[in-house]
């Protein structure tokens, strides 16, 4: 991602410049629309809460930092997607966040479930999740984990590559089944955040190229293979994803590709998957579509391409991940220190270190990723500065937030709390430093609960044998 620095935007007074799309808040205890769970407020007192709950009350019983989870809103997402898509079937990307709880909560909402590992088809298994609601995904799924799918009788394994294929093909020929799959293929697009980059679009581990002839030739691998089922294919362009112009061409070609099959083969397969990735609000700079929306216009697209084919309409279905958990949950930190820092040309950065960082979300590390923060436990009258959040790990590249407003009177002990720490933040989170991974725990109705609870030193010291 790119932003541009806007000049002018400087107060070399007090601190050094933003990037030019964060804006100096006129009111910094404010919670900006869109980034925040339906249930978080800030309370008469100046102090947030999550669904009744306040967060001094969650700090002070479960601890500091923590992944706080509002359950209505979570629910409410799922449910959103499953409405918006009607006559879809919607797959949550278990990948983003999953636990026990959520697996159970995304399926009453309506929902079928992704995994791509066998760790997150036993978390979903444990979960009592119909197995025929599952989707298995993955590059190089192990022997193990292809039996274990067949074993439990997943309703849907994405074949990545030839050597799966027949891997799969012989494992649900011995077991005397056929394995339900669909060919998860590359359409020749990657959308990322705001752009839609065409170039470089094959270079990548996922898919069979529809363009060189690979999805064909793996399309009829299946077909000529009496241990799978082929059902059809599956299109995943990419991740945090605004525009609808990677949708419309991915549509476009696998619906090409659906009726190039069937030319081919006589076979009408009967489904399509246009994968997840539809993008959340991190900072004001993100502005996503509603839902409805989104699903208004892929109908849309799938039905003008099976005009233009002649196909008749596939069963569809997608696959959203950090749209369900991603801002369904805030993370909880507190301010250990704070440091001014002043830099080479003017001006001062505020440093303020938190009892986390990249441990618990690497995502800013890894991908450059933006956030928002607020002071959590209560509201300030102090003028704004400009911050750094920072984590307590010993890499520099050790930010949580890399530039944010915060009231100039942060001080150890206030808690600061990110939206959108609800996707690939706990289910990328490592122990790194030996730093035990943080609790989730969530919110409903007044009352919380321990969806994971926290590892503590005797965990990890529990895997050393020396
Ligand atoms: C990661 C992934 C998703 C979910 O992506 P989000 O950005 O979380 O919506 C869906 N499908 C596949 C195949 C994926 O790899």
């Amino acid at each position: 991602m790119s932003h541009t620095h806007v000049a002018g935007a400087i107060h070399a007074d007090v601190s050094v410049s933003g990037p030019g799309w964060l804006r100096r808040p006129t009111d910094v205890n404010a919670l900006v629309d869109g980034l925040w769970s339906s249930g978080v407020r800030r309370r008469p007192d100046g102090e947030l809460e999550v669904a009744g709950v306040p967060v001094t009350a969650l700090a002070a019983e479960v601890g500091t930092p923590a992944y706080v989870f509002d359950e209505a809103d979570l629910r409410e997402r799922a449910r959103g997607f499953a409405e918006a898509f009607a006559g879809w079937r919607v797959y949550y990307a278990g990948k983003s966040f999953l636990s026990k709880d959520v697996a159970r909560w995304v399926v009453e909402e309506g929902l079928y479930l992704d995994v791509c590992t066998g760790g997150e088809l036993a978390v979903a298994l444990a979960a009592g999740i119909d197995p025929a609601r599952i989707g298995f995904h993955g590059n190089n799924k192990s022997l193990a984990e292809l039996q274990a799918a067949l074993e439990a009788g997943v309703g849907r394994i994405i074949v990545d590559s030839f050597i799966e294929i027949a891997r799969l093909a012989e494992l649900a020929a011995a077991r005397g089944v056929q394995a339900p799959v669909l060919v998860r293929v590359t359409a020749g697009v990657e959308a990322h955040t705001h752009e839609y980059i065409a170039t470089a679009h094959e270079d990548q581990k996922f898919g069979f190229s529809i363009v060189t002839g690979d999805a064909m030739r793996a399309v009829e691998e299946c077909l000529g293979a009496p241990g799978i089922d082929l059902r059809g294919i599956h299109s995943h362009i990419g991740s945090q994803i605004f525009e609808t112009a990677g949708f419309e061409v991915a549509v476009r070609r696998t619906i090409g590709l659906l009726a190039a099959i069937a030319e081919r083969t006589g076979q009408i397969l009967p489904e399509l998957d246009l994968g997840g990735g539809f993008g959340i609000a991190y900072t004001t700079l993100d502005d996503p579509r509603p839902t409805v929306e989104l699903a208004e216009h892929l109908n849309a697209m799938v039905e003008a391409e099976c005009r233009s084919t002649g196909l008749p309409r596939p069963e569809l279905s997608i696959e959203p991940g950090r749209a369900i958990s991603g801002p369904a949950a805030l993370m909880l930190y507190e301010v250990g220190t704070v440091k001014p820092v002043v830099l080479a040309g003017g001006g001062v950065r505020t440093y303020v270190s938190v009892d986390g960082g990249m441990s618990d979300n690497i995502r800013t590390a890894l991908y450059a990723a933006e956030y928002s923060a607020t002071v959590a436990n209560r509201a300030s009258d102090a003028a704004p500065v400009l911050c750094r959040v920072v984590g307590k790990h010993c890499e520099s590249g050790d930010i949580v937030v890399r530039d944010e407003f915060l009231p100039g009177d942060i001080a150890p002990g206030d808690l600061i709390a990110v939206p959108g720490a609800g996707a690939y933040a706990r289910s990328m989170a490592s122990n790194y430093n030996h730093v035990p991974r943080p609790p989730v725990v969530a919110v409903a109705d007044g009352r919380w609960r321990t969806l994971l609870r926290r590892e503590t030193v005797d965990d990890l010291l529990a895997l050393d044998m020396g």
